[in-house]
């Protein structure tokens, strides 16, 4: 089975349950979520009853807790320690959050390695592993993995080379709790040549187990290959294009891993995700595939 899906929302008053929803409506298999809003701290409790009905809806659908992934906030920044206040805030807050996503059932937190903002990639490196350490010693017994995005390199982000990402899981204690989210989008901006994706996957089987990768981020870009800039475009209208992406997608190295949308929506109004998912599963480039959508400025 096809394991896609997109970022969905996740409401106070629907929960999982509304992420479920969402997912079986555009024909995914799979979803992610922030367990709030992503660009604050403020979380609301976990309704229990809901999550129950969430659990028995994926189940009636063949959908699996563990291809589900949930995404940490991004104000989360473990890279940079020059307030020490505002760096242990972000190690709690990813500490809950690990419990939160183990609350949930799930498996997966994807993480964005951090900025260094001015530290340098050294420092800002080594607080990661530090933040990471602690954060993994706080919740021994949680069987959650946290997965490292792989970044496109904007401002002093962390996590835009494999080699980043090889320093930081090397300094990584408990090893059985780290893993790769690999972002389609991100590995272009950062220089990455993924239209020769095998080639990509090689030189990364030189770094890391391909077992390690856990979700891929299944994106176009707005920018080209080495631009740094992070803008992401809908499956098949940016720089990658169609044909690469499909590949990816379809890749027998990574057939069970769950691949994920996170394309823009359409006049910042309309969810691509049905269209987008229906497309894949045709394997076939529709450049006609939003005119309605974007017909109605
Ligand atoms: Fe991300
Ligand atoms: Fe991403
Ligand atoms: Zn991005």
């Amino acid at each position: 089975m096809l394991k896609i899906g997109s970022h969905v929302n996740y409401t106070s008053q629907e929960g999982l349950l509304g992420c479920v929803k969402e997912t079986l409506e555009n024909q995914g298999t799979t979803f992610m979520f922030y367990t709030g809003a992503p660009q604050n701290t403020k979380r609301s409790a976990i309704d229990l009853e809901k999550l129950e009905a969430a659990k028995k809806l994926l189940e009636a659908n063949d959908m699996k807790l563990s291809d589900i992934i949930v995404h940490a906030p991004y104000i989360i920044n473990l890279a940079n320690r020059k307030e020490e206040d505002k760096w242990q805030f972000s190690i709690s807050f990813l500490e809950e959050e690990v419990r939160r996503v183990n609350t949930f059932g799930l498996s997966y937190l994807v993480l964005h390695p951090g900025s260094h903002v001015g530290e340098g990639s050294l420092v800002g490196i080594k607080n990661i592993i530090d933040a990471l350490n602690l954060v993994f010693e706080r919740t021994k017994d949680i069987p959650v993995m946290i997965l490292l995005e792989t970044m496109a390199g904007k401002g002093t982000e962390i996590g835009k080379t494999l080699e980043e990402l090889e320093e930081i899981i090397k300094g990584v204690k408990d090893q059985q709790r780290i893993g790769i989210c690999l972002d389609t989008c991100h590995l272009n901006d950062a220089g990455y040549d993924i239209k020769d994706f095998d080639s990509f996957l090689e030189q990364f089987e030189q770094k890391f187990p391909l077992s390690l990768i856990h979700c891929v981020h299944i994106n176009d870009s707005k920018n080209e290959k080495g631009s740094h800039k992070d803008r992401h475009e809908n499956f098949g209208f940016g720089t990658i294009g169609f044909d690469t992406l499909i590949h990816i997608v379809y890749h027998k190295k990574l057939e069970q891993v769950p691949k994920i949308l996170e394309t823009p929506y359409i006049n910042h109004t309309y969810s691509p995700y049905k269209k987008e998912i229906q497309m894949i599963r045709e394997q076939v480039f529709d450049k006609n595939l939003f005119q309605e959508e974007k017909a109605t400025i």
